[in-house]
């Protein structure tokens, strides 16, 4: 067993003649909540996206749990437990929300009763979305379907998420409450966690360990602490 989760080694990516990543290295410790960060357009869904294998990256490593997972079919990915939650906006809208739940086991070969505790588990974490299981995902609140599309990738029994933007188009209080849950998956369930996020001051209080990318290129990480702190970190993401 390897200590690193997750182990990015020189990953580049490009989308025809833009160079989206280039040479991008990062490591996620198992059990660890690791922050992804920079401004927009810097390359932080294009990371996600070579990491689930939904890009092709056109140079570098990508180990998941000591094995090499470039290869492997997006699905095999997930079927070796990480798993990467899309934004809120993106759950299927016109299915229920236990329809929406049900998608997200339906990769491994699970029993009846297996779906059924990982519904319970789901409802435990998320309860508001046990009160509505048979509401259609597109009426749900902005900050409700950020919970299904969390939801929909515990279904899968992660032993990693990458969460891409979890804060995005949200109430300052439920952002609140999304980060409260993000780190209770980690503390009670051990989940490890990769997110990527606009609001950096958030990201690094909740994260041990934060990388800030700038135009495809790493450009500063550490301990999410020292970023907090750091007077170049502070000017220029944190406007202080
Ligand atoms: P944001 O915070 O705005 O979501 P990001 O850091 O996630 O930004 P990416 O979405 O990874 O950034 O984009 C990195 C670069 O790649 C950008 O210049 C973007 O315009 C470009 N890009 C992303 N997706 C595509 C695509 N499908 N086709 C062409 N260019 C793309």
């Amino acid at each position: 067993m390897t200590d690193m989760m997750l182990e990015l080694r020189g990953v580049s990516a490009s989308y025809g003649a833009i160079q989206a990543l280039q040479n991008v290295s990062l490591q996620v410790p198992r059990g660890s909540i690791v922050a992804l960060l920079g401004s927009n357009g810097a390359g932080k869904s294009t990371t996600l996206n070579a990491i689930s294998h939904l890009i092709e990256p056109s140079a570098g490593e990508i180990r998941f749990d000591g094995q090499s997972i470039g290869r492997l079919h997006s699905d095999e990915i997930v079927r070796r437990g990480l798993v990467q939650v899309p934004e809120g906006r993106e759950v299927f809208k016109d299915m229920s929300v236990r329809e929406n739940l049900e998608l997200g086991a339906f990769l491994r070969k699970s029993s009846r009763k297996e779906i059924a505790e990982d519904f319970e588990r789901v409802y435990q974490m998320f309860p508001r979305l046990k009160e509505r299981i048979e509401q259609r995902a597109s009426t749900l609140s902005g900050g409700e379907q950020q919970m299904l599309a969390i939801g929909r990738a515990l279904m899968a029994r992660p032993r990693m998420i990458l969460l891409d933007e979890p804060s995005m188009g949200l109430s300052p209080l439920l952002v609140e409450q999304i980060f409260e849950i993000i780190q209770r998956l980690n503390r009670e369930q051990g989940l490890t966690i990769l997110v990527v996020e606009q609001d950096v001051r958030l990201a690094l209080r909740i994260s041990s360990y934060a990388y800030i990318l700038e135009n495809g290129e790493l450009n500063l990480h550490g301990p999410s602490k020292q970023l907090l702190n750091d007077p170049a970190v502070r000017r220029a993401y944190l406007g202080v």
